[in-house]
């Protein structure tokens, strides 16, 4: 019985890379699939791994129909077993569902990899139409980790060195976008993300010599140091 599959997690925790090795396992089984992606941070056409890795893929544009590309090739003979759906926050709710007919209808397994929430902390509305509709929802076992050690659950926009929480859902990082000034994005616990704390302001505040009346914590690294043992 073919599934769909949501692989869920932040930004920095391995999810590209994921997704090549699950193509890498089920091709070395015999097993023939199809990788799609969705504005990878290295371009069109390409999904790529912060570990350096990348392959050709699909590019999922706006107005593509997954059902239809995938019922096309397969009509003219090719073989398919198993789609790769990178980036897959950013497909439309539409295509999702499409996803699910071609699971159901066609018996191909879908694994689909994403960020579920936005630099709001609000779903993105492929995300959420994952949640709902997926077989099985997987949050990925590898955790990014804010500054201070805890685990990262939020990815925070940045623009200029300044943390945001309102703008467009959509902007890639690392990007200029016509004096808007320049995008990156951060993971923090959520503890930072609502104290805006990212790791250039910790260290600001840290250097800063007004003494808080209370104690925030707001720089207190975690009960235990991380060691090898862990
Ligand atoms: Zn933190």
């Amino acid at each position: 019985m073919a599934e769909l599959v949501f692989f869920s997690g932040t930004m920095d925790c391995g999810k590209s890379t994921l997704a090549l090795q699950m193509d890498h396992n089920h091709s070395a089984r015999g097993r023939v699939g199809l990788i799609f992606t969705k504005m990878d941070r290295a371009g069109s056409n390409v999904l790529s791994s912060r570990l350096g890795l990348s392959t050709g893929a699909l590019e999922v544009s706006d107005e593509l129909d997954l059902w239809d590309a995938v019922v096309g090739r397969a009509t003219a003979g090719q073989r398919i077993d198993y789609l790769v759906c990178d980036e897959a926050q950013f497909y439309s709710p539409r295509q999702v569902e499409q996803l699910a007919r071609i699971v159901d209808e066609m018996d191909v397994d879908v694994f689909a990899f994403g960020i579920t929430a936005d630099f709001r902390t609000e779903l993105f509305p492929g995300s959420k139409r994952l949640i709902e509709l997926a077989d099985r929802v997987q949050v990925l076992q590898v955790e990014a980790l804010c500054w201070c050690g805890r685990r990262a659950t939020t990815n925070a926009r940045v623009v200029d060195g300044v943390m945001v929480v309102e703008g467009e859902q959509v902007v890639v990082g690392d990007t200029q976008t016509g004096g808007a000034g320049v995008v990156e994005y951060e993971v923090l616990c959520r503890r930072h993300y609502m104290r805006r704390m990212t790791a250039q302001a910790a260290r600001a505040a840290s250097l800063s010599p007004e003494v808080l009346p209370f104690d925030l914590d707001v720089c207190a690294l975690p009960a235990r140091p991380i060691t090898q043992a862990d």
